[in-house]
Order: C-alpha cells, then structure tokens, then sequence
C-alpha cells in the first residue's frame, strides 16, 4: 500500500506541518492510515498523527472524519466528554501523492490490548464498571449533545488515556522527544505503551515466583499464572475513530458496525439511530467483563453469517417479536411469515445469566446484576433500550458494595449498595 494513492511512509525524525511535528515512532495503521507518534515542538508534548492514504476516496473519508472530529472539539471545549480530540490538521506532500493529516491527542492502547494481555479472561467487575462509565459518558455526549451516531463501537475503538503519557514529562520518563533523523534505524524511544510495561513488571514477578517456588520444592514446579494486575491503574479511556460515524439525521449507510457488534436491525435493514451504539456498548462490556466476544456468528451448512447471528441472539434473548422480525427490509431472506428463522429451526435458549454463571463461572449474584445491567440494551425493538444518559444512573455502574453515610436534612440516610438493589434504607430519626 505504500505507492501512488496509498499509505504515505514516514521514517522516525521526519517533520511535518513546516517543521512543527517530528515522528517519533509508528503508533499503528488502519484500512486508511497509518499513525504516528508525533513531538509537536510548538506545545513541546507528544500528539498522534494519523496520515491518509492520499487517492481521492481517503481525502474524502478524511475530510468526513475531520468534519466530526471538529464538531466534537468544537461541542466539548474543555476536552471532558472522554471522546477522542482533534488538535490540528494539515496537508502533507509525499512521492505517493498528497495526504490529509489529522493531528489527535496522543492516547493508550486498545481496549482490546487490555483484554488480550489479561489473556483474554475479563477484567474485575469493579474495572468493567469504571471503564462503562467513561464510554458512557463519550456516548451521551455524541447522541444527545451532538446527534451523532459512532456506529463501530467495539474494544479496538476505545483508547486509555495512558498514564504514562510522556507529553506529562518527557524527560523524567526517560522518554525524550527526537528532533531529528537518527542514522541508521532504531526502534523509537518515546511513549512506551502502558500495558508493556505492565506486562514486562508482571514477567518479571512470574519469573521471580517461579524461581522461589523452585527453590522451595527442590527444583520442581509449576509455572505460575500472572495474577490479573491492573490494580491501582486508572482505566481512563476515550472513544476514538470516527471514520464511520455519522449523524443521525444524515446517515449514509446501510450496512455498518463490525459484524459481532451489530445491532439486529442493521442486519434486517429496519433502519437504526442512536440506539444502535448500544447495543455495541453492551457487547464491549460484555466482552470486557468475559474476555470473549458475545456473539461470534459463522455461516454453516444452508445458512449465513446473518442468520447464524440471528439465531445467536434469540437464544440468548428469546424470541424476536414478529413485528421486529418481520418488519426489515431484508426481513424475508430470513424469516418465514410467523417470524421463525427459516433455515435454523431449533434453538438452544440460555439466558445471560447462566451464561455467566455456567460458561464465565460468575457469581450468582454478580452474573445476575450484569444481566440485570445489560439485558434491556439487548432488546430488539431499538426504541426500548435505555439511552447512555439513563444507562449512567443504572445501579449497576454505582454498585461497589460500599455502605456510605450520608445525612440529608433530617434523615441519616443509610446507602447499602447491594448490587443492583442499591437499598435506601432510612435510618432516620
Ligand atoms: P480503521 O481501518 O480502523 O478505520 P484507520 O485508518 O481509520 O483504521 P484508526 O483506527 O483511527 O485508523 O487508527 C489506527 C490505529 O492507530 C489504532 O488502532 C490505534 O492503534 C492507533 N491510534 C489511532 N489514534 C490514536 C491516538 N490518538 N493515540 C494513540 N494511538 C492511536
Ligand atoms: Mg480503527
Ligand atoms: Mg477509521
């Protein structure tokens, strides 16, 4: 992909922008782009610069992308909404033609990193609910503040807010800028990603456990498996990617969201709104909570990728109401008149709960609360499930067994949070 029309390549120390930015190391690429760690000598911090492929359709998704970014800089001046935030943009002339760049606050890894490098067995439920909360937050601001729809949402699309970011302190981090082009080619120095170095403290502490269990077993043991170590770590995170996004009242699309995170009526062709976001939240908290993608449809023997989905959703949540089922324009290619599938008869019901339980070996109690939690955002008719605002005041995300005290007016109001039940027990006098 690097010629004419392509990817635009860039070598570590390159500047850009009339010297503004300097490339410190490849952050990672996309259908569109490739990304990159940038020093921005004007802030002297450390910013991503994401550049275009630079054939007329990528300038025209980039100038889409910009177009969205910038009402979302524009609605959010005081970059709170935990929504991705663009800081300038340019073009750039290379032998492969010209490309638009986007220049974005520098961010973490992936929630998708995350997931994979807790080896893929989910996060605490405490951690699950911290980071809801934070794209939560980024979604209500885009649905209900800006009319847009993101439409692929799912873990890659979600960054953390790095801790470590070196624009904090480049120097004391170890992670000085470079100016300029270093001979011969290293491996660039600035913005070690924080789960790296996560990962390399928890190597380092499996290596030293085995050692001392050697020693004390006399020589024979077990490799130990590294606890899930995020304690204490901020899981900050932001929406980010807004290539596919779109308003909801200027959709453009039929077919969008990454096939497990799709909604059933974008499969069905019923039309969707804000409402489909959700049900891709619903499926990244899932997947965060398990380390599993909830649905991972698979064409089989007479059926489809689509129908095999469908069926996957009914027998997780039931029968689809006729109407919904059969109301799609592309309702007809898989459903029979009494809204039955038509070519995958039986299907194996088991609830969200018992999945947890059985598969994920939850708690009851817990499986029951996340079920609780994500069920109505599940609900195929998409006007039903909850907006991300009334998702935020859903116990669940503010259940954290805590028993706080709190004195209102008379009352000493007694907060037992158990779980979903968040009881208001008055104490009073
Ligand atoms: P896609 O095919 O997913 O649409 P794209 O070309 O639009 O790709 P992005 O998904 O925006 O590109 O970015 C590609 C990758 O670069 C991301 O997956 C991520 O690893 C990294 N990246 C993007 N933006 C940032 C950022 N602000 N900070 C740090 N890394 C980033
Ligand atoms: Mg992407
Ligand atoms: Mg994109």
């Amino acid at each position: 992909s690097y010629r004419k029309g392509g990817y635009h390549a860039v070598r570590v120390g390159d500047s850009f922008a009339g010297g503004r930015y300097i490339a410190q190391r490849k952050l990672g690429w996309g259908q569109f782009s490739t990304v990159w760690l940038a020093y921005d000598t004007q802030s002297s911090g450390y910013v991503a610069l994401k550049i275009q492929k630079s054939a007329p359709q990528f300038a025209q998704a980039a100038l889409h992308e910009i177009e969205i970014l910038s009402a979302i800089a524009e609605g959010d001046p005081s970059n709170s909404k935990y929504v991705i935030r663009l800081i300038d943009q340019f073009k750039h002339t290379g032998p492969n033609g010209q490309h638009l760049c986007m220049v974005l606050e520098f961010l973490g890894d992936s929630l998708l990193r995350l997931i994979k490098y807790n080896r893929y067995k989910g996060l605490e439920l405490n951690k699950v609910r911290e980071i809801c909360k934070y794209i939560l937050t980024g979604l209500d601001y885009l649905h209900r503040e800006l009319g847009l729809i993101h439409t692929d949402l799912k873990p890659e699309n979600i960054l953390l807010c790095s801790t470590i970011n070196p624009s904090k302190d480049p120097i004391k981090s170890g992670t000085a800028p470079i100016l300029e082009r270093p001979e011969g080619n290293i491996n660039g120095g600035a913005g070690i990603s924080l789960i790296e170095k996560k990962l390399k403290q928890r190597a380092r502490r499996a290596v030293a456990r085995i050692s001392e269990r050697r020693a004390s077993m006399g020589g024979i043991g077990t490799v130990p498996k590294p606890d899930r170590c995020l304690d204490g770590i901020d899981l900050r995170c932001k929406v980010v990617d807004f290539g596919n996004a779109c308003w909801a009242d200027k959709q453009f699309a039929d077919e969008i969201q990454t096939r497990q995170y799709r909604a059933p009526e974008v499969i069905l062709r019923s039309g969707y709104s804000f409402s489909t976001d959700m049900w891709s939240f619903a499926c990244t908290a899932f997947e965060l909570a398990t380390g599993e993608m909830l649905f991972t449809p698979k064409d089989g023997q007479g059926f489809g990728e689509d129908e095999d989905h469908l069926a996957l959703m009914m027998e997780l949540l039931g029968k689809m109401p006729k109407k919904i089922a059969t109301g799609g324009a592309r309702s007809k290619d898989y459903f029979d008149r009494y809204g039955d599938l038509k070519r995958i008869r039986r299907l194996k019901y088991c609830a969200l709960d018992r999945v947890l339980v059985d598969k994920y070996k939850f708690s009851k109690s817990d499986a029951q609360e996340f079920a609780q939690f994500l069920v109505p955002l599940f609900d195929f008719e998409p006007e039903k499930r909850p907006t991300a605002e009334q998702c935020l005041q859903h116990p669940w995300l503010n259940s954290e067994n805590l028993i706080q005290n709190e004195v209102q007016g008379e009352h000493s109001i007694e907060k037992v949070n158990v779980g979903m039940r968040n009881l208001q027990i008055k104490v009073g006098k």
